[in-house]
């Protein structure tokens, strides 16, 4: 069966391992009949260890950025072999609020290289920031993504999950708007045209998802009507119970 994807990106929160671990325990309580959905939650670093003890066949763990390399004189740094050990194995890359503190698509490049060395699954996010009525949006996500992925042998390319998160439509950008399902349907299929132009038929079992502000309001008509293969989530992974309710959308959806 070819499972759905379901992502929790819970950024720097929450404050304490007391509320991780509580936050994580109801996701994993609310979720233990879940079958046809791969379910990943991205913590902060330092609760990967301890949220890694909790025993939950259901979860799997992802970080929400790894350095390439895998020891060395990188202060304040964490490399993908170290996340690997503390029990990640996924890596959430390129996101815009780290694209935002400067990192380029080069950079993201090495990183995607390096986290498939390590045995993470690159989560590679693309987005544009805003629209335009030239549709020049598309020639952005494009150049990203051949970018993001350049030099990346066709054997491996079947591990990267790409993300299409419209930055205009993320929780955090001020004065945020909706993205609506054809938004993510159009773009969805724009990059798979992409994919197969570069990889051809290995591309052919890449994910896409969908991530904007995605609540268990909408989760549905993304999943149906966005052409994707699931959703990440950033402001409704902080809440077990609307989590939860996405996830198992996902599995009615999937039907
Ligand atoms: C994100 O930033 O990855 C994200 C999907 O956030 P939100 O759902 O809060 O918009």
């Amino acid at each position: 069966m070819l499972k759905k994807i379901i992502i929790g990106n819970w950024k720097m929160n929450p404050l304490t391992l007391k509320e991780a671990e509580k936050l994580f325990s109801g996701v994993a309580r609310e979720v233990s009949r879940a079958k046809k959905t791969d379910i990943i939650i991205c913590p902060p670093v330092v609760f990967l260890n301890k949220l890694a003890k909790i025993r939950t066949s259901k979860i799997k763990l992802g970080a929400q950025d790894a350095f390439p390399g895998d020891v060395g004189a990188f202060t304040g740094e964490v490399s993908g072999e170290m996340l690997y050990n503390l029990g990640a194995r996924y890596v959430i890359l390129g996101h815009s609020e780290r694209r935002e503190l400067g990192e380029t698509n080069i950079i993201i490049n090495k990183k995607i290289k390096n986290s498939i060395v390590a045995g993470l699954r690159p989560v590679l996010c693309v987005g544009e920031n805003s629209r335009d009525g030239n549709h020049e949006y598309f020639n952005f996500v494009k150049n990203q993504i051949e970018e993001c992925l350049a030099g990346i042998s066709k054997n491996s390319i079947s591990k990267i999950i790409v993300a299409y998160e419209p930055v205009w439509a993320i929780s955090s950008t001020p004065d945020r708007k909706d993205a609506t399902p054809h938004d993510s349907l159009e773009m969805a299929i724009f990059i798979r045209k992409i994919l197969s132009d570069k990889f051809g038929k290995d591309s052919a079992n890449m994910k896409i998802l969908y991530g904007g502000s995605v609540s268990e309001k909408d989760a549905g008509e993304f999943l149906q009507d966005g052409g994707v293969d699931g959703l990440l989530a950033g402001r409704a992974s902080l809440d077990a119970s609307k989590f939860s309710h996405i996830v198992k959308i996902c599995e009615i959806s999937s039907n």
